[in-house]
């Protein structure tokens, strides 16, 4: 059984002209160390599917399962702690909090997880802030760094509770050409040194080259892209 399954996953979205289908069944699998880039143009509907493998999102049908657990049938409060056990997020804004420092940012999901002591977890998120580079700007607030680093930040954030599965939505989509491809490989060779899965939409090529799987959503199916 693959630690990360969506099966036949259907979204479809009401409009005035009756349902719009999006995503018609589309079925993905996953092993702890896979990654999968997920190219295709806007609006084929990839948010969409990150959002229902993350559980931010309902589909109209079908079935996610992260660990043999499947959380369909979970109430909010539930549903959040299982996000925030097994699920790690990277958008393309960094959406960090400007008041707060980068190691205070990189904390934040901890918040919500009181069985582990304050200094295991501030040792943590010290030891990512300096895999992704930025140990010696840890005091920093967002104003003061520069995109890529803010992204750096982000990244650092979406590990701080050892997620399983992290999903990325476009995560260097606001970056320049060199810092997006850096942002994206310090994601790969966390990802592989985690052990983690990885769904990752990006529309760079050369991104999406270093993944050990491309797809793509063609009429709402999900396509090998190679
Ligand atoms: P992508 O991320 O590939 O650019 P999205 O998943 O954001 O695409 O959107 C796929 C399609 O679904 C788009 O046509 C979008 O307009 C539509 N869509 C997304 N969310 C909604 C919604 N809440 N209501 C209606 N249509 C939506
Ligand atoms: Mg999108």
């Amino acid at each position: 059984m693959a630690d990360f399954v969506a099966e036949k996953i259907v979204k479809e979205f009401e409009t005035s002209d009756g349902p719009l289908r999006i995503l018609d069944e589309v079925d993905l699998q996953l092993s702890r160390g896979d990654n999968v880039a997920i190219l295709g143009p806007s609006g084929s509907g990839k948010s969409t599917f990150l959002h229902i493998a993350g559980t931010l999102d309902e589909a109209t049908s079908g079935k996610i399962q992260l660990n043999d657990e499947n959380p369909e049938g979970l109430n909010e409060k539930q549903l959040a702690q299982f996000r925030n056990r097994n699920i790690g997020f990277i958008f393309q804004e960094h959406h960090l909090l400007p008041q707060l420092s980068a190691i205070e940012n990189v904390l934040i999901p901890t918040v919500a997880n009181r069985n582990e002591s304050v200094a295991d977890v501030v040792s943590r998120a010290t030891s990512l802030l300096d895999a992704v580079g930025l140990v010696d700007r840890m005091d920093h607030r967002p104003a003061q760094l520069s995109g890529g680093e803010r992204q750096r930040v982000a990244v650092a954030r979406s590990l701080i509770c050892k997620p399983v599965l992290l999903l990325a939505d476009e995560p260097t989509g606001s970056l320049d050409a060199k810092n997006a491809q850096a942002v994206g490989e310090l994601l790969l060779r966390l990802q592989q040194e985690n052990n983690m899965m990885l769904i990752c939409v990006t529309h760079s090529e050369k991104l999406a080259e270093l993944f050990r799987s491309r797809v793509e959503i063609q009429n709402g199916k999900l396509v090998q892209a190679d």
